[in-house]
């Protein structure tokens, strides 16, 4: 079972981890964007972690969409409020949970990037967060519905997102600003998709233990 002290030490990973590729996420973010991806996360997330002594003794569901909204209400630009949809909707479809069964996680995760995609109009293929959420996802559920605990199925979700984001590399960009670049786009790896990468691979380490 996944408790709320796991998910508040996700989330509080995920804020150091973004510190620490705050420069790069901005590098990443300088070549096909404006330079403001790290900035935008690192904001973000301070703002959770400032946030969630005031929600950690309630429902897993609470906690999510507290997170969700904390981004939508701090950060600007696409990132800020598709993250912010992302953990709302994870949080809704989980709503009143204290724990997580690894099923609800995967679920979770499910109306979490259904929300984003709602949200943004993009699909997979088109250079965004999505090229690393949507094969975490299907890994996730693949390696649960085969019969292999929550650590192994999320590293295999980490693994998937990996490589979804090295994927974005060659791709051309036909949503958010790095669009505008057109033809250009190619080349670079997206923002978006490797905080996303860094997301599901904190989620390996600090929820992935039964
Ligand atoms: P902004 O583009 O407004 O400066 P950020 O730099 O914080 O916002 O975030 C950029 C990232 O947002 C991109 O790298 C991409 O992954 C993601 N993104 C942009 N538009 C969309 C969209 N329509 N759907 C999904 N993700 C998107
Ligand atoms: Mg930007």
């Amino acid at each position: 079972m996944i408790k709320r002290e796991d998910v508040v030490t996700w989330l509080t990973c995920y804020r150091q981890v973004l510190k620490d590729n705050k420069d790069y996420l901005t590098e990443l973010d300088s070549a096909i964007g404006d330079a403001d991806h790290g900035a935008n996360m690192d904001r973000g997330f301070n703002a959770v972690v400032a946030k969630l002594p005031s929600v950690e003794d309630k429902d897993i569901g609470t906690i999510l969409k507290t997170t969700g909204m904390t981004l939508v209400s701090t950060v600007g630009g696409a990132g800020g409020p598709l993250y912010g949809t992302f953990f709302m909707r994870a949080g809704m479809a989980i709503d009143g949970k204290a724990e997580l069964t690894p099923d609800d996680l995967a679920v979770a995760f499910d109306a979490g990037v259904a929300g984003v995609q709602q949200r943004g109009k993009a699909t997979p293929g088109e250079k965004t967060m999505l090229d690393s959420l949507t094969p975490a996802c299907a890994a996730l559920h693949e390696s649960l519905d085969g019969g292999a605990d929550l650590k192994v199925s999320l590293d295999a979700a980490a693994a998937a997102a990996e490589q979804g984001m090295k994927d974005t590399i060659p791709m051309l960009a036909t949503k958010g600003r790095a669009s505008y670049l057109g033809e250009r786009s190619i080349g670079h790896q997206d923002p978006g998709a490797t905080s996303s990468f860094l997301l599901i691979q904190c989620a390996a380490d600090c929820l992935g233990k039964e």
